[in-house]
């Protein structure tokens, strides 16, 4: 891992310290247009109503609203002529042959308020951060100058690089992932994916299979296949809590993700998944035919009370209650947990299609960081309980 890594390293002065390498990889340019994805509503819809795409409110007053938090005690004040705000941001270290000292080389004066993320492209000698103050940046390490910003939506918490191809991936907290060009001194929006409910949490690249996936505080992950060209999305739920932070095994094509509810899960990405279907939207049950209860006039016409609209997540069709009563667990559409389905496609899934195409495991603690070491396959959790754990994967990850 640390092979081809000059000895010099990037930290951030926050509170997640966030080491990255941006390892070699093949991109062609991400595509334009025809990202889809299924509107989401509320899980048990009671109307037509789509709530999907809130912006996380908290966030926007957390940046806003505390100024100079946390990193802001360690961070060098700067606050020259005139400049109100103290500057935050990255430092360098060199690290000692043995690893066991630091010497601190620079400082980046990045952002106005805490760094969110940090990344060192080695190859290109860039530093890319991103901040509380909703700005990515970046700078060379070279001259330590600034290169380049530009303005997210939210607070950004995922940040990916491509070499190749130099496009950047931000994460933020209103759930969309930005995807910008960089040039050396400036940079094109590409595209936007929006497909979380809730905010990005974590964001992984693989350059080889040209996969981006993003973890979220909506429980999901999104592997947003960007080397097939057609705009797929494919969802993978497998967690009870928010996603907190993924990796990617690519010798097996395997993906790990973890949770605040401690679970590791070991995701096979060979495995073909389907997208999820689009929710289609009715006046009355689409198998029974029944109105549902905003539909006034069939119920008044039929005299019947409306029901309960629900969906099935195999088909997307709006039924009712009743049309739904079981439930199935459908991997190959990324739902490893027990959903909804309609009865009909209920009969239809096979004891084949219900094999998991992921494993489970209990880290039993809140994991806020992982990270793979392939060579090895070990696993580093760090988690909220200040404990760092490591984890001999080879039993499941090969
Ligand atoms: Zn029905
Ligand atoms: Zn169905």
């Amino acid at each position: 891992m640390l092979a081809g890594f000059r000895r010099s390293a990037l930290a951030s002065q926050s509170l997640c310290l966030n080491l990255c390498l941006c390892p070699n990889s093949l991109l062609s340019p991400a595509p334009r247009r025809g990202w889809r994805r299924s509107p989401r509503r509320a899980p048990s819809s009671d109307g037509g109503g789509d709530s999907a795409q809130a912006s996380d409110p908290q966030a926007d007053s957390a940046a806003a609203g505390r100024g100079v938090p946390g990193g802001g005690e360690h961070g060098r004040d700067r606050a020259q002529g005139g400049g109100r705000h103290q500057r935050l941001g990255g430092q360098e270290f060199i690290l000692s042959e043995d690893y066991n000292k630091m010497t601190p080389v620079k400082n980046y004066q990045a952002h106005q308020s805490r760094v969110m993320m940090i990344l060192f492209v080695l190859e290109l000698e860039w530093v890319l951060s991103t901040g509380q103050d909703k700005q990515f940046a970046w700078h060379c390490s070279e001259s330590g100058q600034r290169l380049g910003g530009y303005r997210t939506s939210a607070v950004a918490s995922g940040l990916q690089f491509d070499v190749e191809t130099r496009h950047v991936f931000i994460g933020d907290h209103s759930g969309q992932v930005t995807i910008l060009k960089l040039e050396q001194e400036n940079c094109t929006l590409v595209t936007t994916f929006r497909g979380h409910t809730g905010g990005v949490t974590a964001l992984c690249w693989d350059p080889v299979q040209r996969m981006l996936f993003s973890g979220s505080s909506d429980h999901s992950v999104i592997m947003w296949d960007i080397g097939g060209r057609k705009g797929t999305a494919i969802e993978l739920q497998g967690h009870n809590d928010k996603v907190q932070s993924l990796s990617y095994a690519q010798h097996t094509r395997q993906l790990i993700s973890c949770g605040g509810d401690g679970g590791i899960v070991v995701w096979n990405m060979d495995v073909e998944r389907q997208e999820t279907p689009e929710w289609l939207d009715s006046d009355s049950c689409q198998k029974c035919d029944q109105p549902f209860f905003w539909n006034f006039k069939q119920m008044w016409d039929s005299k019947k009370i409306g029901l309960r609209q629900h969906h099935c997540r195999k088909c997307g069709k709006a039924v009712c209650g009743k049309c739904s009563s079981k439930r199935s667990s459908i991997p190959l559409m990324g739902f490893e947990f027990e959903v909804r389905v309609c009865d009909s496609c209920h009969e239809a899934i096979t004891d084949e299609e219900r094999a998991p195409t992921a494993t489970f495991h209990d880290s039993k603690h809140n994991i806020v960081h992982v990270h793979f070491d392939e060579t090895r396959g070990w696993l580093l959790t760090s988690g909220t309980d200040k404990v760092i754990k490591l984890w001999d994967m080879t039993p499941v990850v090969s």
